[in-house]
């Protein structure tokens, strides 16, 4: 509430003030990038740390009328879905993967000498970029999936199949659509304290799942309501699992909820979220998603994704 409610007032109309800035580095940013020697390098972010040391008028002029169009298109998407703002453009993924570690306070017993999978909130980067993961799979509401492809925002889902088995469909849609489908189990139990055998049963039970439904196993791992012990990190590495992201913040449609005390983001934060709808809370996925994307752009962030950087 509190930074978007500031933003309101201060960006209260559509493409005034911080929104005409926004506008114009992300008009900037592709020329920059799509005249080096990688044309088919992704666009650098159009924020801060975006490298606009290259003056546009070297581009080809040849580049700029297809580039505008495509900035239209965003600026044209951002609108018709009541962004405020038009999104940050994520960095292009690293080329060198950061190491990713458990969070301190977050280990079990042995994890280092047991190799079991890294448990975290954040992905180390400079890069002011933060990720969307959303849970569960109970809403499935098909102007969510329009809703982000048409603004290109890539997220990361994580199902628990007792929720998606009444449509497998629409998160089949999702994955052509480029998302990753991860495993939050089969049933949703907090795993915390059960058996080894029973926890191996809903994690493997569900990689089984989504191998059988969409053809991957996945390598993400989220425990239901983030709760884990040695026995799940177990299981878990036994089924294939290599990471197991929790998050650092949580987004629902009407509030922000942060892990960390300074209410903020940073970089490389794992956000999370739910497919929920109307009967679950007062709003939409769309709803949402215009206070995810609205706050995200308000304090320079970018979407990445996740998978780009594991
Ligand atoms: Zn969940």
């Amino acid at each position: 509430m509190r930074l978007v409610g500031q933003n309101d007032k201060r960006r209260s109309r559509w493409g005034a003030r911080a929104g005409v800035v926004v506008l114009t580095l992300a008009a900037l940013a592709p020329l920059v990038a799509g005249c080096g020697k990688d044309s088919t390098a992704p666009e650098p972010a159009a924020g801060g740390q975006q490298p606009l040391g290259a003056p546009p008028a070297r581009a080809p002029d040849f580049h700029a009328p297809e580039l505008r169009a495509a900035h239209a298109a965003r600026v044209a998407a951002a609108k018709r879905w009541g962004l405020k703002l038009v999104p940050l453009t994520a960095p292009p993924a690293p080329e060198k993967k950061p190491r990713i570690t458990t969070r301190e306070g977050f280990e079990v017993d042995g994890h280092r000498r047991l190799g079991l999978p890294p448990v975290f909130t954040t992905v180390p980067t400079d890069e002011k970029v933060v990720f969307l993961t959303i849970d569960d799979g109970a809403e499935k509401d098909p102007a969510f999936l329009r809703m982000m492809s048409e603004l290109k925002i890539p997220y990361t889902a994580f199902l628990s199949d007792y929720v998606i088995k009444g449509d497998y469909g629409y998160f089949e849609e999702m994955q052509d659509r480029g998302v990753g489908l991860n495993n939050h189990t089969l049933n949703h139990p907090p795993l915390r304290g059960l058996s080894h055998a029973r926890q191996k049963r809903e994690i493997c039970g569900m990689q089984d799942v989504l191998e059988e439904r969409y053809g991957r196993r996945p390598v993400l791992f989220r425990p239901p309501f983030g709760s884990y012990d040695k026995n799940t990190l177990r299981a878990a590495e036994s089924c294939g699992i290599e990471y197991v992201p929790l998050w650092n913040e949580e987004v629902f449609v009407d509030r922000w909820e942060y892990r960390e005390g300074d209410r903020k983001l940073h970089p490389g934060d794992i956000v999370l979220t739910h497919f929920r709808g109307r009967n679950e809370w007062k709003g939409t996925m769309p709803d949402m998603i215009r206070r995810f994307l609205d706050e995200v752009t308000a304090e320079g962030y970018a979407v990445g994704r996740l998978e780009d950087y594991l």
